[in-house]
């Protein structure tokens, strides 16, 4: 798939170059200088947040020949290079979801025993592992049981809840969050840059927004966009992708609303008809913009915010003119929306 290109080029080389999931490079990071590296991790977690990456960094790490074990992975090692261009054969990868046949995964896992041919650890990357065939997975269980010591297993699933207490209990398990609509715009903000893309004000945070919290989704809609030819990317080509509402006629119906101007509210309303965006996604839109409003009403802190630079300052300018007891009644409102909009034909009436 095309649209994965960026994503595997950009894909952290090591644990600093890693976004987000802070928490779990601290504690891998530890185990590493310490040398306490388990025998079965569990990485938890939505889709594209970087449990394949960190799987990696950790395959990486581990045989990492860098004398001090604080700068592994150091990405320039032999161990580091070969896993990283995917060609080292002690780091075996799988994906669950389509390693179909029964007998192969489980051959694959039984191999376990066998040493490492080029390095320290044998690692094992297993994807949505919660896949795997019952046969490969009483394999992996009995591996778990009594795992080698030259013997790692990382397994990945976006479906925590469909893996077997026997598994749980022999990994440590890692619980990754989705990126944050302010780290995925900076970082695409930085991948553009270094790949001569140019990002109009606005454009980062909309796909950050859209890709919600999925970094390689993200880099899919970036790498579309790129595709489309000259100049800059512009707010309006990633609406026009993404079917989006324009965030301008969400911005205009909130002004309108704190300045009690029905007039400036139809207005924007019909702004986003006349576009021929979808009115459900605008109502979400909105719900979702006065929420971060009255959060930041009722905090005043910034930290409370997943939104980008720009729209921080908006925000906080309409939190001097909102009203705590309005804002919880418009959200009511339009979050009630949402379902009529469903059977109602007059969306935007
Ligand atoms: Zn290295």
């Amino acid at each position: 798939m095309a649209s994965q290109s960026l994503y595997r080029k950009w894909r952290s080389q090591t644990f600093d170059e890693l976004i987000g999931q802070e928490h779990v490079v601290q504690t891998l990071r530890n185990a590493i200088i310490e040398e306490r590296v388990a025998h079965a991790y569990l990485f938890t977690g939505p889709r594209g947040v970087g449990k394949t990456s960190m799987a990696r960094l950790l395959a990486k790490a581990v045989n990492c020949t860098d004398p001090d074990p604080a700068a592994r992975p150091c990405g320039r090692c032999f161990a580091c290079t070969s896993i990283a261009e995917g060609r080292a054969v002690d780091v075996i990868e799988m994906d669950a979801a389509s390693h179909t046949s029964v007998d192969d995964a489980r051959e694959i896992i039984e191999r376990v025993q066998f040493r490492p041919a080029e390095m320290r650890a044998k690692v094992y990357v297993i994807d949505e592992v919660h896949m795997l065939s019952t046969a490969a997975f009483n394999a992996l269980l009995k591996t778990l049981e009594e795992p080698p010591d030259h013997a790692i297993f990382i397994l990945a699933t976006t479906e925590a809840h469909k893996i077997p207490a026997t598994i749980l209990s022999r990994c440590q398990r890692f619980t990754f969050t989705r990126h944050s609509v302010a780290a995925t715009s900076s970082h695409l903000r930085e991948i553009a840059s270094a790949e001569g893309l140019e990002l109009d004000a606005g454009a980062p945070e909309a796909i950050a927004r859209a890709a919600t919290g999925s970094m390689r989704d993200a880099l899919g809609v970036l790498e579309q966009l790129a595709s489309f030819g000259q100049g800059a990317i512009t707010l309006e080509q990633v609406h026009s992708l993404l079917g989006m509402t324009a965030a301008a006629e969400v911005n205009a119906l909130i002004e309108a609303l704190l300045d009690v101007d029905v007039g400036a509210a139809l207005r924007a309303v019909n702004g986003v008809a006349d576009q021929g965006a979808d009115i459900r996604q605008f109502t979400r839109d909105l719900v979702e913009r006065l929420r971060s409003l009255m959060l930041f009403r009722a905090t005043g802190d910034r930290g409370m915010l997943d939104v980008g630079e720009d729209e921080l300052l908006t925000i906080e300018g309409w939190a001097s003119r909102a009203d705590t007891a309005a804002l919880v009644e418009w959200i009511k409102l339009f979050s009630g929306l949402d379902f009529q909009l469903r059977t109602t034909p007059y969306g935007h009436l």
